[in-house]
C-alpha cells in the first residue's frame, strides 16, 4: 500500500483510498490507492518525475468508457480538473485542455463558426476522446487532431504529432502511463446557426436511439467490421455489435444488477446495484454466446481497469 508521506509534494490534491465508483458513469468499482488531481502541467510533471518508478499510473477522464473493477486500482490514478480545461481559438485551430468536456468544446467551437459538432453528444473529456479516437455520425478525432501535449511517466512534457498516435477505430498508441494534457484540433468553418441546428438534431437522434439517461459506458463492444477511423466511405462498419448480440438472443440478458439494454443491446447497463463483476461477467457471457452462435469474436470497447474484489 502506498503511504501518502512517500509521495512527492504537490500543489494539487492527493487522496488516499479514494472510491472511484462515483467518478464513473457506470457507478461501480473499488478505490484507487491514491487519486491525484494536479493543479497544472508543472505540478503533474514534477510529481511524475519524483514518483518511484515501480508505482503504476493510470490516467482517467470522466469515466464514460470505463469499468473500474470492484477491488479498485493499485497505484496512482490521475484525474485532470480545473487547471486543464481551457479552450482557446486561433483561426481554425482549437486548443483544448484534456479535462475540457467534449460537449463544451463543441458548443464553444460552434459559437466561433467552427465545426466540431461530432463531439457534442459524446459524454467524455478531450483526453478520453483522443485516447479512444472518439467519434460519431461519420466524424472522428482522427479527422481533426493536429497534435497533443503529453506528460510522460518520467515527467517529461512532450508534443506529439497526431500521426505518432496511430489513431484507429476506437484506439490509439500512447506510451504507458503517459497523460494527455492538451489537444490541438483543426476544425472546418461553417455557419454558427447551422452548427447549432446540427447539434440539436444529433442530441435528439441520440435520445431516440440510445439509453442516454441510463448508467452505461456507451457501446460495450466494437462493431465487428469496424476498422477505419476516418469517416470516409470505407468506414461503413456494416456488421453491428448490437445485431450479433440480438442474433445470439442476448438483448435484455441479466446478471445481478447488470443488463444488456433493451433499447440498444450493445449498451451494458447498471440497472441498479450492479457490481463491476456483474457487468464484466455479463459482457463475457455475451461474447461467448455470440462466438458460439456466429463464430464472431466481440472485442471490448469499454476499458476495464483494476482488480477484482478480494475473495473472503
Ligand atoms: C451514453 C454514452 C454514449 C457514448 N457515445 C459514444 C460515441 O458516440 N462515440 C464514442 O467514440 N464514444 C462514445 N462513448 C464512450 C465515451 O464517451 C468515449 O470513449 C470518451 O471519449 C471517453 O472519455 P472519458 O473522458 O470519459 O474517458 P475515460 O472513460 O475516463 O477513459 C477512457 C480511456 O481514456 C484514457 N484517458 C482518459 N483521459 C486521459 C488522459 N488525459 N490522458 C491519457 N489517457 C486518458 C483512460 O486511461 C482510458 O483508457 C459514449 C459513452 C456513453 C456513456
Amino acid at each position: 500500500m502506498i503511504q501518502l508521506t512517500d509521495l512527492p509534494p504537490v500543489r494539487g490534491t492527493v487522496t488516499a483510498n479514494r472510491d472511484l465508483s462515483s467518478l464513473t458513469w457506470m457507478r461501480v468499482g473499488g478505490p484507487a490507492d491514491v487519486l491525484f488531481q494536479p493543479a497544472d502541467i508543472d505540478d503533474l510533471s514534477t510529481f511524475l518525475a519524483a514518483l518511484p518508478k515501480d508505482i503504476p499510473v493510470f490516467p482517467m477522464g470522466v469515466g464514460s468508457n470505463l469499468i473500474v473493477r470492484d477491488g479498485g486500482v493499485r497505484g496512482v490514478v490521475i484525474r485532470l480538473g480545473r487547471g486543464f480545461n481551457g479552450i482557446a481559438f486561433d483561426g481554425d485551430l482549437v486548443r483544448a485542455g484534456a479535462a475540457a468536456l467534449d460537449a463544451h468544446v463543441a458548443r464553444k467551437a460552434a459559437a466561433e463558426g467552427l465545426n466540431l459538432t461530432f463531439l457534442r453528444t459524446i459524454p467524455g473529456s478531450i483526453g478520453g476522446a483522443v485516447r479512444m479516437n472518439a467519434g460519431c455520425y461519420g466524424d472522428y478525432m482522427a479527422d481533426v487532431l493536429q497534435e497533443v501535449r503529453v506528460v510522460l511517466r518520467d515527467g517529461t512534457v512532450q508534443t506529439l504529432a497526431a500521426a505518432e498516435l496511430n489513431l484507429a477505430y476506437r484506439s490509439s498508441d500512447l506510451p504507458e502511463g503517459a497523460v494527455l494534457v492538451e489537444a490541438t484540433l483543426r476544425a472546418p468553418r461553417e455557419d454558427a446557426q447551422v452548427l447549432e441546428d446540427r447539434m440539436a438534431a444529433q442530441l435528439a437522434k441520440r435520445d431516440e436511439t440510445q439509453p442516454t439517461k441510463d448508467r452505461t459506458a456507451g457501446s460495450t463492444f466494437r462493431n465487428p467490421s469496424g476498422f477505419s477511423s476516418t469517416g470516409r466511405a470505407d468506414d461503413t462498419m456494416d456488421l453491428k455489435a448490437w445485431k450479433v448480440i440480438d442474433d445470439a438472443g442476448m438483448r435484455g440478458a441479466v446478471r445481478g444488477g447488470a443488463v444488456m439494454n433493451t433499447m440498444h443491446s450493445n449498451f451494458l447497463t447498471n440497472a441498479g446495484g450492479a457490481t463491476a463483476a456483474d457487468l464484466e461477467g455479463l459482457g463475457e457471457e455475451v461474447r461467448k454466446k455470440v462466438y458460439d452462435t456466429s463464430g464472431i469474436t466481440l472485442h471490448w470497447e469499454i476499458m476495464r481497469v483494476g482488480e477484482p474484489a478480494p475473495k473472503d
